[in-house]
């Protein structure tokens, strides 16, 4: 399959063939050939979601500011749970095709570019890192790079510079582990058997390994004059470190980067043609790709019940309503308005936490009440509100929309001035003092203020949001936001645990037969007033259990 120039056929079965698949290293690639073949629909969305899981939870663990080591054997986890296929060759395919999905759905703006080339670096070099040694060396020789591990002969040529100058940089163990192998004297013999056998033999020796590199490749260490310069040739070794990064590594995930670039730069000038011949088919499933949440219906707890007009203001006041979504309250409110877009996303959020249809149209009636009489809501608004139920026009039960889609939404000015809302993110759209002031609203104390607002100018927004959960609730949000009914649920599910276990608490003293009826009945789900710093009681018979799409 050719992802520009020619459409994939929706076809079970197939194999992609690229340059890497004859190599020894399938489970690492440089993607520098478009894969062929074909591919079936539903593999199609598989794949590129699976990445797009591996690829967003090494985001989230780099910015909760993981260790390497930490993020290192969660890549290997996540790639064990979501790329590995039936064979290796079958992992491999999937490894190949959902990169160049995602190079596809990713291409189209600078900010996707920007993500998916940050994401894909980094996940190669975590994989690049997993490699041994003398893997590392061969894919290095592999890439075509100018970039090649010096032989044995080569090494005992230089022991003595390459120590010389390790030690002028203070590096005294490592100029040690050089002299002393040189003198163990068991590395010579090997001009004559070729670059690649000099690589391989260096790499399974166990002395000091050190790669030539053009010396432009690595300006800082030569302009810090810690690597051993010669011919044009600059000698770094493979843990050699500048500015907390490994020299090697950094070669290596720059070349990849700068492929990437240039390949999504290419795929971006060729979207037009794609997206028009596309237009029926895959263009939809491949620009939808960015904003769709990546988490499964089993991973999320939406709760399931009823809930009426009249709670709202005090789901409100409990604070279980996401930023985005309480400010629409109370600009609602206040102005008795909301503009298009604010109403499509507000009433969507409203459907998908169990505001059913005539309990949204009254609200939305009452809230409007003031400024638009009943019968020009029922003619300009209410169709919008039925419509999101699926009770007009295509009749589709329409879903809430995601974190993605409301902070990628051009708004124009969202929620953050005065007057009527239109949507929008607010760790998005607002200042930073808007940010301060709203969150200093929520009860949330400076530390956390001061974190939400370093993560929002950061541009991590849905981690800022996780972060003002766990100062509001005094919980942290483990498993990340990805639409506001999640944080929702997670503020209802914690408020109704925290209702639970103060039953429990409270009956411990009275008779045994009464506490364990009190108990049952807060763990059905009704949460007692003033849980929570002050919430409210959460709608009667709403429980947190797992749940997909909204109903
Ligand atoms: Fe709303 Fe999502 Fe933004 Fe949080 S991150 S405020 S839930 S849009």
């Amino acid at each position: 399959m050719n992802f520009i120039n020619s459409a994939p056929r929706p076809v079970v079965g197939g194999t992609p063939t690229t340059q890497a698949s004859k190599g020894p290293y399938l489970e690492l690639s440089m993607y520098k050939e478009v894969p062929t073949g074909e591919i079936s629909l539903e593999e199609f969305e598989e794949y590129a979601l699976d990445r797009l899981r591996v690829l967003k939870a090494i985001e989230e663990a780099k910015l909760r500011s993981k260790s390497e080591d930490t993020i290192q054997a969660d890549v290997e986890t996540l790639l064990k749970k979501h790329m590995q296929g039936s064979s290796r060759q079958q992992t491999y395919r999937k490894d190949v095709l959902s990169h160049h999905i995602l190079r596809l759905a990713y291409c189209r703006t600078a900010d996707l570019r920007s993500w998916l080339l940050a994401q894909e670096a980094l996940l190669f070099k975590f994989r690049f890192k997993a490699l041994g040694r003398q893997q590392q060396v061969e894919f290095f020789s592999s890439m075509g790079l100018p970039y090649h591990a010096i032989s044995d002969a080569e090494f005992e040529d230089l022991a003595g510079q390459l120590a010389a100058v390790l030690n002028a940089c203070g590096e005294w163990d490592k100029a040690k582990a050089v002299t002393s192998s040189s003198r163990r004297g068991d590395t010579h013999g090997l001009q004559d058997i070729g670059r690649a056998g000099a690589a391989a033999a260096a790499a399974a020796s166990s002395r000091p390994l050190f790669y030539k590199v053009p010396f432009q490749a690595v300006p800082d260490l030569v302009g810090s004059r810690r690597v051993l310069l010669r011919a044009g040739q600059a000698y770094v070794g493979e843990d050699q470190a500048y500015v907390g990064e490994d020299q090697v590594y950094s070669l290596v995930v720059g070349a990849f980067r700068s492929c990437l670039s240039a390949s999504l730069a290419e795929a971006a000038r060729a979207w037009g043609a794609f997206s028009a011949a596309e237009a029926d088919r895959l263009a939809p499933l491949v620009d939808s790709l960015p904003s769709r949440s990546v988490y499964g219906s089993d991973n999320r707890k939406v709760p399931v019940g009823e809930i009426s007009a009249g709670q709202l203001a005090g789901l409100v006041a409990g604070r279980h309503f996401p930023l985005c979504m309480s400010v629409m309250y109370e600009r609602l409110a206040s102005e008795h308005h909301l503009k298009h877009w604010g109403l499509q996303q507000f009433s969507l959020f409203l459907k998908s936490i169990g505001l059913p249809l005539e309990q949204a149209l009254l609200f939305f009636r009452q809230q409007f009440a003031a400024r638009t009489p009943g019968d020009k809501f029922n003619k300009e608004y209410a169709y919008n509100v039925r419509y999101n139920y699926g009770q007009e026009g295509k009749r589709q039960d329409w879903s809430e929309w995601s974190c993605v889609k409301i902070i990628n939404q051009e708004v124009g000015g969202a929620c953050a001035g005065a007057g009527e809302c239109n949507g929008g993110c607010p760790y998005k759209t607002y200042s930073a003092e808007q940010l301060r002031a709203a969150l200093s609203r929520l009860n949330c104390n400076d530390k956390v203020i001061r974190e939400v607002v370093d993560k929002a100018r950061g541009k991590h927004y849905q981690l800022a949001c996780g972060l003002a959960f766990e100062g509001i609730t005094g919980s942290p949000q483990e498993t990340g936001i990805n639409k506001p009914s999640e944080y929702y649920a997670s503020s209802i599910e914690l408020a109704t645990q925290r209702a639970a276990a103060a039953a429990g608490a409270n009956g411990a003293g009275a008779q045994q037969g009464q506490q364990q009826q009190q108990g049952q009945q807060a763990g059905g789900g009704a949460v007692q007033p003033q849980q929570q710093g002050g919430a409210p009681q959460t709608p009667a018979g709403q429980r947190a259990v797992a749940a997909g799409t909204p109903a």
